[in-house]
C-alpha cells in the first residue's frame, strides 16, 4: 500500500435523482475519531423533504429498471467492481480515517465489500426462482421472485463499506431501486460509494443518497410512504422503532440487523492458544465495536488460570492508537458517546462486583490524547442472575470473563441474554461442538475460530434482539423480492387440483 495519498477537506454532496447536490441549508461535520480536533469534511443535513425527492426518483426509476433484463443489471455490478478494484486502497484509507478502524481491517472490509459485488454479478445468471411439480401433469407450476420497489437502506457506521452494499446489492440486482442513508459518522464511505455507483452506469433514480442524522432523514426514510422495504443494521433500539414503523403500514416490511451480546466458548478440552487468540480478535478487533464483538469469553473453570493468564498478557500488549499506523492492532472509539457509554459499563462492573484484571481508562498521553482512545477492561463475573454487564451490549474494549462448570451451564449462561448474533465455541470434541451448535441461540456459529469474520455468499443475522429473521449480505433477496407461485396450463381443459371438479353445471335459464 505504497504511495497513499491523504485526502483533504471532503466536500459532503447527496446523490438524488441522478444529480449531486452541495448542502443548501444546514450541515454536519465529519470528525477524526483519532483527532476529535480535525474536522474531515462536512455534509448536507438531509431533511424530509430531501427524503421525499429521493423516494420519489427511485419510484419513478423503479418500473424501467425492473424491466431491465437482469443480467444487464447484473453486468453493471461487474463494472462496479473493476471500480472498486482501482479504488482499493484509497477508499480503504478514507474508511480508516472516518471511522478509525485500523487501515488493514479498513481494507479488508472494502474486500469484503468487493466479494458482495462479485456475487451479485455471478448470481445474476442463475434463476430467480425455481419450478416445482404440478399434480396435475399438463401443468407447470413456478415459484418467481418479484421486486418489491424501493429499499431504504440505512446503515451503521461500524462498517460502512461492506454493510452498504450487502443491502444495495441484492436489492438493485433484483429489479428494485434504492434510497441509501449511510451514518452521519461515516458520511464519506457512503458518499464514495454512490459515485462508484454512478460511474459504474446505474441509471438515475437506481440509487439515492441522502445524508444526514438518524432522527432527522433517517426517521423520514423509514416512515415514508413510498418506502416498501427498510433494510436496516444498527442498534436494537433504532431497529424496533424501525418495527413499529413497519408494522403501522399496510405494505412495508424491514430486515433488521441488530446489536449482539456474542461469546466464545473455551471449553475444557480446548487448544489453549487457539482459544486465546480466538478470544483477543473476537473482543478487541475493531476496538470492541462489531456487532459480533464477543463481549464475553466463557471459560471452563479447569482451564481458568491458564487462560487468564495468557489472555491477560495479550490484551495488556496490544497496541490502541493511530489507525493509519501499519504496526496498530486498533483504532479508537467512534465517538464522545461510545466512550461514556463503556466508561459507565466499567463501572457497572465494578458495582456488580466484577474481579478487574485489567482496568480500561482514557489513554491520555500526547499522540491519543486527542483521540476517543481507550484500553481494555477485561475482568471475571460469575454468572449471577441479573448482572447486566454479562447480558447487555457494551460495544467497545470491555470483555466478561464467565467461568463455567459444564457445558450444560455454559449453554445456559450463553443463553441469558436477549440478544442472539455469534458464537464460537472452542473444542476438540466433535459431539460438543455439535451440542453448542444446536442448543446455543445464535445467526453465526464457529468451531475453533472467533466469533467475527463472515463471508458474504452466507447469510448474515441473528435471533432474538439481534435481528427479525431476514438476514443481511446473500441472503437480503429473501427481504427484498416477494415469491410469487404462478400456473400455466398446457391443457386445453381445466383441471382443477385436489380432485376437485371443474364441472359447470348448468340449470334452468333464468
Ligand atoms: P444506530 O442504530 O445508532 O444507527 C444506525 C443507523 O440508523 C444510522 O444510519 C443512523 O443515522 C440511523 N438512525 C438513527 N436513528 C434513527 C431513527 N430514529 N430512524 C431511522 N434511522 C435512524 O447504530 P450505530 O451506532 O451506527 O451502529 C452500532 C450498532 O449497530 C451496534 O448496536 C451494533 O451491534 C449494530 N450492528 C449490527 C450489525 C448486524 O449485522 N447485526 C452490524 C453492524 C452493526
Amino acid at each position: 500500500m505504497a504511495n497513499l495519498t491523504v485526502t483533504g477537506s471532503w466536500q459532503g454532496r447527496q446523490y438524488i435523482a441522478g444529480r449531486w447536490q452541495a448542502a443548501s441549508g444546514d450541515v454536519f461535520e465529519n470528525i477524526n475519531p483519532a483527532n476529535v480536533d480535525e474536522a474531515l469534511g462536512v455534509y448536507p443535513r438531509g431533511t424530509a423533504a430531501d427524503v421525499d425527492t429521493a423516494v420519489g426518483a427511485a419510484r419513478s426509476a423503479f418500473d424501467s429498471w425492473r424491466r431491465t433484463s437482469r443480467i444487464r443489471r447484473g453486468e453493471l455490478f461487474l463494472n462496479l467492481a473493476n471500480l472498486i478494484r482501482r479504488d482499493t486502497d484509497e477508499l480503504a484509507v478514507a474508511l480508516a480515517r472516518e471511522n478509525g478502524k485500523v487501515l488493514n481491517e479498513a481494507r479488508a472490509e472494502v474486500v469484503e465489500g468487493l466479494h458482495m459485488v462479485e456475487y451479485v454479478f455471478g448470481t445474476a445468471r442463475q434463476p430467480t426462482g425455481h419450478m416445482v411439480a404440478s399434480e396435475i401433469e399438463t401443468k407447470d407450476l413456478f415459484v418467481r421472485r418479484k421486486p418489491r420497489g424501493v429499499v431504504a437502506v440505512i446503515t451503521p457506521w461500524n462498517f460502512p463499506f461492506a454493510v452498504p452494499l450487502w443491502m444495495l446489492g441484492p436489492s438493485l440486482l433484483e429489479g428494485n431501486t434504492t434510497v441509501f442513508k449511510p451514518s452521519e459518522e461515516t458520511p464519506e464511505t457512503g458518499q464514495r460509494l454512490a459515485a462508484l455507483f454512478e460511474e459504474a452506469g446505474f441509471p438515475s433514480g437506481t440509487i439515492n443518497l441522502v445524508h444526514g442524522v438518524g432522527e432527522e432523514a433517517g426517521d423520514a426514510l423509514a416512515r415514508h410512504a413510498g418506502v416498501d422495504v427498510v433494510a436496516f443494521t444498527g442498534s436494537y433500539d433504532v431497529g424496533s422503532h424501525i418495527r413499529r414503523l413497519a408494522a403501522e403500514s399496510e405494505h412495508k416490511t424491514c430486515a433488521l440487523e441488530m446489536g449482539s451480546k456474542s461469546a466464545v466458548i473455551v471449553c475444557e478440552d480446548a487448544d489453549l492458544p487457539l482459544a486465546v487468540g480466538a478470544a483477543i480478535l473476537s473482543a478487541f478487533k475493531t476496538t470492541g465495536q462489531r456487532c459480533v464483538s464477543a463481549g464475553r469469553v466463557l471459560v471452563h473453570r479447569r482451564l481458568l488460570d491458564r487462560f487468564v493468564e495468557r489472555f491477560v498478557a495479550e490484551a495488556r500488549e496490544l497496541k490502541f492508537g493511530d489507525p493509519l499506523a501499519p504496526d496498530t492492532f486498533a483504532g479508537p472509539m467512534i465517538n464522545g458517546a461510545g466512550v461514556d457509554k463503556v466508561l459507565a459499563y466499567n463501572d457497572l462492573a465494578r458495582k456488580e462486583g466484577a474481579h478487574i484484571l485489567l482496568d480500561g481508562c482514557r489513554l491520555t498521553d500526547p499522540s491519543r490524547a486527542r483521540g476517543w482512545f481507550l484500553s481494555p477492561f477485561v475482568y471475571i463475573q460469575e454468572p449471577k442472575p441479573g448482572v447486566r454487564t454479562i447480558r447487555e451490549e457494551v460495544f467497545g474494549p470491555h470483555v466478561a470473563i464467565v467461568p463455567f462448570d459444564s457445558d450444560e451451564q455454559a449453554i445456559r449462561v450463553y443463553n441469558d441474554t436477549p440478544y442472539g448474533l455469534s458464537m464460537a465455541v472452542i473444542t476438540e470434541d466433535y459431539r460438543r461442538w455439535r451440542l453448542y451448535r444446536d442448543e446455543c441461540d445464535y445467526g453465526m456459529g464457529y468451531v475453533n475460530l472467533p466469533c467475527i469474520g463472515a463471508e458474504v455468499h452466507l447469510p448474515f443475522g441473528g435471533v432474538k434482539r439481534s435481528g427479525n429473521g431476514q438476514p443481511s449480505a446473500a441472503a437480503l433477496v429473501d427481504a427484498v423480492t416477494h415469491k410469487t407461485a404462478f400456473t400455466v396450463n398446457y391443457d386445453r381443459r381445466i383441471i382443477m387440483a385436489q380432485g376437485m371438479s371443474a364441472q359447470v353445471s348448468r340449470g334452468e335459464k333464468n
